[in-house]
């Protein structure tokens, strides 16, 4: 009997276009193992909830054991491996670069790509360069794939190794998180019945535009992406063959595949910044006049921050919490801070008006944004959310302008237009009596514009 092979999952919990998985069931038997990191920042409760239904439904669908552990990843894997004379593949991820390299080094472990469209070091400017922008990126990234494109595989045929299958204790979660069952289902079958059916859409007709605000008008695929229950390169196979079989749906799957290009650029970003969640792009936004409470959001770790004042007793905290439970007198950023906290999600639309809102009319520092959505969002990534974050805050590279302010109460008549959306969650903001906004629209922008003019000089 050949010796078996550990794949070692991490975000990649699916079989098909699985290039470790692969890999591993070519060579002879296959151990999965899964390992609950206690280096690293730790997952907020939204992501963990997800986390741990992918990790059943791929227990179910895996035909080959997986045992999963808690601890640090540089002492688990040689040691089970040791235990079972077991060779060590895994697929890349771009965050604890540095246990990934100790680890491949001591136990010559293969590594294989398979979470984003291109490699992060694939691509760079002419000077050689990380890409700041988006559009050229883009641009590189389509001329890439157009060369080389790997193509997705087929899920494999697996053999299991004779090894009895380990689960850890379940964790208690967090009351709230109850009513995430609601409006979502992890694993990689729900991931590809939601691609797919989203895919037929846009073939009969049905435009994405991701601006629309209307449940269902783009994908909802952003946490099975970021728990790699479906393969980037397999989106894009099977978007790219649609596009040559339905021609008049090009526009809108084009337009969904740039917006999945987005994934890649952020984790591009955090590749070249890997401190993208605490530290600004642009070092000048250190001198921003944010307020910033160190600790302010529950579970939040102490790190470096160049940010100088620091007041605990600080009356933001008030509206902090306000915003957290949308209750801002805002009516399009109430029903988003609601939305996040029904369903662990929320539109992108929303998602950058409730972002300028806290940080540009509140003044309040991002990354207690970047905080409140790393624990409520279930797609929160290590790069998506803070350089998403930044770039809402104007302190990120590709921000322009950085000044930008949006009004929401122009940007709610823009993109909802007939009311649905704050409606639905925040029906009271509809009502005659609904507090006015918690600060004056005007008055918070022009002081946010002298805040930009200290940090120009
Ligand atoms: C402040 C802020 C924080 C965000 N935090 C996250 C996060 O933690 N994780 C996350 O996946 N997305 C994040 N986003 C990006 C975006 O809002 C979500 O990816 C999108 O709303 C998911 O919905 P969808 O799957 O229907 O997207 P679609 O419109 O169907 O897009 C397809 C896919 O493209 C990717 N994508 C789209 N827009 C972006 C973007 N701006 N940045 C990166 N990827 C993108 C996602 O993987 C998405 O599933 C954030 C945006 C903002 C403004």
């Amino acid at each position: 009997m050949p010796s078996p092979t550990i794949v070692w999952f991490r975000d990649d919990l699916r079989a098909t276009d699985n290039p470790a998985l692969s890999w591993a069931a070519e060579r002879g038997p296959v151990i999965g193992l899964y390992i609950h990191e206690t280096v690293g920042r730790p997952l907020g409760a939204a992501a963990a909830w997800w986390l741990r239904r992918s990790l059943d439904a791929l227990r179910e669908s895996l035909d080959a054991p997986l045992i999963e552990c808690e601890g640090d990843p540089r002492e688990i894997l040689p040691r089970i491996a040791r235990e079972h004379g077991a060779a060590v593949t895994w697929n890349r991820r771009y965050r604890l670069r540095e246990v990934d390299e100790e680890l491949k080094a001591s136990l010559g472990a293969v590594s294989h790509p398979g979470f984003l469209l291109a490699e992060p070091w694939e691509l760079s400017t002419s000077s050689s360069g990380a890409y700041r922008v988006f559009t050229p990126f883009y641009s590189a990234l389509r001329a890439r794939l157009v060369h080389d494109f790997p193509q997705p595989l087929p899920r494999p045929e697996v053999s299991g190794a004779p090894v009895e299958p380990v689960c850890v204790p379940r964790r208690d979660e967090p009351a709230w998180t109850h009513t995430l069952a609601r409006h979502n289902t992890p694993g990689e079958d729900a991931a590809l019945v939601r691609f797919h059916a989203f895919l037929d859409g846009c073939v009969n007709g049905e435009r994405y535009d991701n601006n629309d605000l209307t449940p269902g008008a783009t994908s909802g695929l952003s946490a099975h992406l970021r728990f790699g229950e479906i393969s980037p390169r397999y989106i894009w196979a099977q978007c790219v063959a649609a596009c040559d079989t339905h021609p008049s749906a090009s526009d809108s799957i084009w337009a969904f595949l740039r917006q999945l290009a987005w994934r890649d650029f952020a984790w591009h970003r955090l590749y070249h910044h890997p401190d993208l969640a605490v530290r600004n792009v642009r070092a000048q936004f250190d001198r921003f006049p944010w307020e910033w409470t160190q600790h302010a959001v529950p579970g939040s770790t102490p790190r470096a921050f160049a940010h100088a004042e620091m007041d605990p007793q600080a009356h933001h905290l008030t509206e902090l919490a306000a915003w957290q439970s949308g209750h801002t007198g805002v009516p399009l950023v109430d029903a988003g801070m609601k939305q996040l906290w029904e369903t662990g999600t929320m539109h992108n639309r929303v998602r950058m008006v409730v972002g300028s809102w806290l940080t540009k009319n509140l003044g309040i520092h991002w990354r207690h944004g970047e905080e409140w959505f790393w624990d409520t969002l279930v797609d929160a990534d290590d790069a998506s959310n803070p350089f998403n974050w930044q770039w809402v805050a104007g302190c990120g590279d590709d921000a322009a302008p950085y000044f930008r302010i949006f009004n929401p109460l122009t940007q709610r008549e823009k993109f909802d237009p007939q009311g649905r959306y704050v409606a639905r969650w925040a029906p009271e903001a509809c009502l005659p009596g609904y507090p006015e906004p918690m600060v004056d629209i005007k008055a918070s922008r022009a002081q946010a514009l002298a805040a930009y003019e200290i940090i120009k000089g």
